[in-house]
């Protein structure tokens, strides 16, 4: 008997792949696998959350409070602002309101694992620029352009690499592309990078008629399971973003918790800060094991991408881990069978996972 068939391009797509937290045997692990805040939430957002709520009404559609909030923090237009069911729900609805079947979705051939799908649940064709090492190449990226290219996405902080384009690159990327090309700057990472180079994006959002800026309150913030993010851009975007997002999409949780988030900015300073040391805390002991093979992509996100080209593989790697009670991303389904993704946990898990690693290449502790 016949059944519900689904369009051609749905029976190509494989689900989102989410970071794993228990070992093949099912053990419970800390998990170093989906770039959470290893600090936990601010205690404002967490007071609001404990306040609770009238669970039987529907939350605001519009977030106001949470986007006037957004607004001030950085300095934005809140008309210019749409949040969202995490900022995943937002690059859905940019991607889908600009292309369609026929046409391509642009993006660096390492960057974050759900780009793929936002173009094929549409029908469009992902397309993949080549990178330059691992990181985003403006050059390539520009000269994948062709007459079929609705929208470029740019994870700047990158996932899973941590590369970061600067402003001036990012400028140069956006002075390339024709004016009817949608740039998506994704800046789920954008809170770990230094200050001094955070507000760049948001001006080329409020100057450009092409360009949407994302932020999510999943990483930094240490929010992901009130699912909140928000995009800014020209009104014409914005109008499009809100047609196509879910009429009630943030939750009344969400929405208080991640107001209250962005009133504790000492919370999201001191996360940045605790990422950069512990960062360069692991950079430093891979670097160390130059000689065993194993080396870290420069970043900028709250995690690095571990290569291993020497006498221990990924594989090993991922199981060592496991064994010392940690879940990390190896990454052959994006390419990258040779490189493990770890998010920067607590100090005592680093350091744990430094020792490990130490030990797998046959180095004392
Ligand atoms: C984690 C992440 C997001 C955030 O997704 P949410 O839906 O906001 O939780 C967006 N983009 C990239 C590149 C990410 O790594």
């Amino acid at each position: 008997m016949a059944r519900p068939q689904p369009k051609p391009w749905i029976s190509e797509i494989h689900a989102y792949v989410p970071g794993k937290s228990k070992s093949a045997s099912g053990k419970p692990l800390t998990k170093l696998s989906a770039n959470e805040n290893p600090l936990g939430s601010s205690p404002a957002a967490l007071a609001a959350l404990a306040e609770g709520h009238v669970a039987a009404d529907y939350p605001d559609p519009d977030a106001r409070a949470l986007r006037e909030k957004i607004a001030a923090v950085h300095g934005l237009d809140p008309d210019r602002i749409v949040c969202g069911t995490g900022s995943g729900e937002l690059l859905h609805c940019a991607v889908q309101a600009l292309a369609g079947p026929g046409d391509e979705v642009l993006a660096s051939r390492y960057s974050f694992s759900l780009y793929p799908l936002l173009a094929q649940k549409i029908g469009a064709t992902p397309v993949f620029a080549d990178p330059e090492g691992y990181a985003a190449s403006v050059d390539n990226l520009l000269a994948a352009v062709t007459p079929a290219t609705k929208v470029v996405l740019l994870d700047n902080p990158n996932n899973p690499v941590g590369s970061f384009l600067p402003p001036s690159e990012v400028a140069r990327l956006h002075a390339g592309l024709p004016s009817d090309v949608l740039l998506i700057v994704d800046e789920a990472y954008g809170e770990y990078v230094d200050p001094a180079l955070q507000q760049a994006a948001f001006d080329f959002a409020a100057r450009y008629e092409n360009v949407l800026v994302s932020r999510t309150f999943s990483k930094a913030y240490g929010l992901a399971s009130e699912r909140v993010g928000w995009v800014t851009g020209a009104p014409h975007l914005i109008d499009l973003v809100n047609r196509l997002r879910g009429a009630f999409n943030v939750s009344v949780s969400g929405q208080k918790a991640a107001l209250a988030a962005l009133g504790d900015q000492d919370f999201v300073r001191a996360s940045r800060e605790h990422n950069t040391a512990e960062r360069a805390r692991l950079a430093d002991a891979i670097a160390m094991l130059g000689n065993h093979g194993l080396s870290a992509s420069p970043s900028e996100a709250n995690f690095l991408l571990v290569h291993f080209e020497g006498e221990v593989s990924a594989t090993e790697a991922v199981e060592a881990l496991s064994e010392a009670g940690y879940a990390v991303r190896h990454l052959p389904g994006q390419g990258l069978p040779n490189a493990v993704r770890i998010t920067i946990g607590k100090s005592d898990d680093m350091t744990r996972v430094i020792a490990c690693l130490r030990a797998l290449c046959g180095e004392v502790a």
